[in-house]
């Protein structure tokens, strides 16, 4: 082996090694939710579900490629599903999220050490507390959009001064934690950009693509997991 490919990775194992040593000493964790909790994305399950699948398909591949800001693409995306509040709850009975695999034993790990869980998403609340509740993560734990509905129960919008709507809402969130609770060792999880780009203010990101991988959050991870299961090993 050549010496700069020698160092190189050399370098990318003492980064990982630094990553995992923060790991096992975590005082909090925060997990993104659409394909790093759950398997599916929420918003296009539920946009399929309100037969409009297609067309915030084609949305979300135009923002991805564009400068739409995130609120922008939400409210854009929203607007066209306009979704009631009988229709999400018949949605929620109707396509109960999936846990990804091993989710449930390393929360409960984690609550177990007592270190604390938190969700962060940019997805809604309605869709994400029934799952909070799956994991017994406390509800006042889940950092969310949230749709409002008129007194008839008709779409309504969405509260657009809710941090996780905005870009680079994710480490608004947990910069706030950090100031509210002194976590010195919080670790963020998740498959996405806008995860990666939490870190900082997380004091360490891990990559997860045990459901979709992403090429630029795996080259860009220090530690890229495609199974919960190593994370929980590294506790024990
Ligand atoms: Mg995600």
């Amino acid at each position: 082996m050549n010496n700069e490919l020698y160092s190189t990775k050399l370098y990318l194992q003492v980064e990982m090694s630094g990553v995992i040593e923060l790991w096992k000493v975590a005082d909090a964790v925060c997990f993104d939710v659409d394909s790093t909790v759950i398997k599916e994305e929420g918003i296009d399950e539920l946009a399929a579900f309100c037969g409009k699948g297609d067309e915030i398909a084609a949305l979300t591949r135009k923002a991805m490629g564009g400068s739409m800001g995130f609120r922008e693409s939400l409210s854009t995306r929203l607007n066209i599903i306009r979704p009631s509040m009988a229709r999400i709850q018949e949605f929620i009975r109707a396509h109960p999220p999936t846990l990804s695999d091993h989710i449930k034993e390393l929360v409960n790990c984690l609550h177990r050490r007592g270190t604390n869980v938190y969700l962060i998403s940019g997805g809604f609340r309605s869709i994400i507390s029934p799952i909070a509740l799956q994991l017994n993560i406390p509800l006042e734990n889940v950092y969310a959009n949230k749709m409002k509905f008129y007194f008839t129960g008709e779409y309504a919008g969405f509260d657009e001064n809710a941090p996780t709507s905005s870009n680079g809402g994710k480490g608004k969130v947990i910069a706030a934690l950090k100031r509210k609770h002194g976590y010195s060792n919080l670790v963020m999880i998740g498959d996405g950009a806008t995860d990666l780009e939490a870190c900082p203010p997380a004091d360490a990101f891990i990559g997860y693509g045990g459901n979709v991988i992403r090429e630029e959050v795996k080259n860009k991870s220090k530690w890229f997991i495609t199974d919960f299961r190593e994370l929980i090993d590294a506790l024990k």
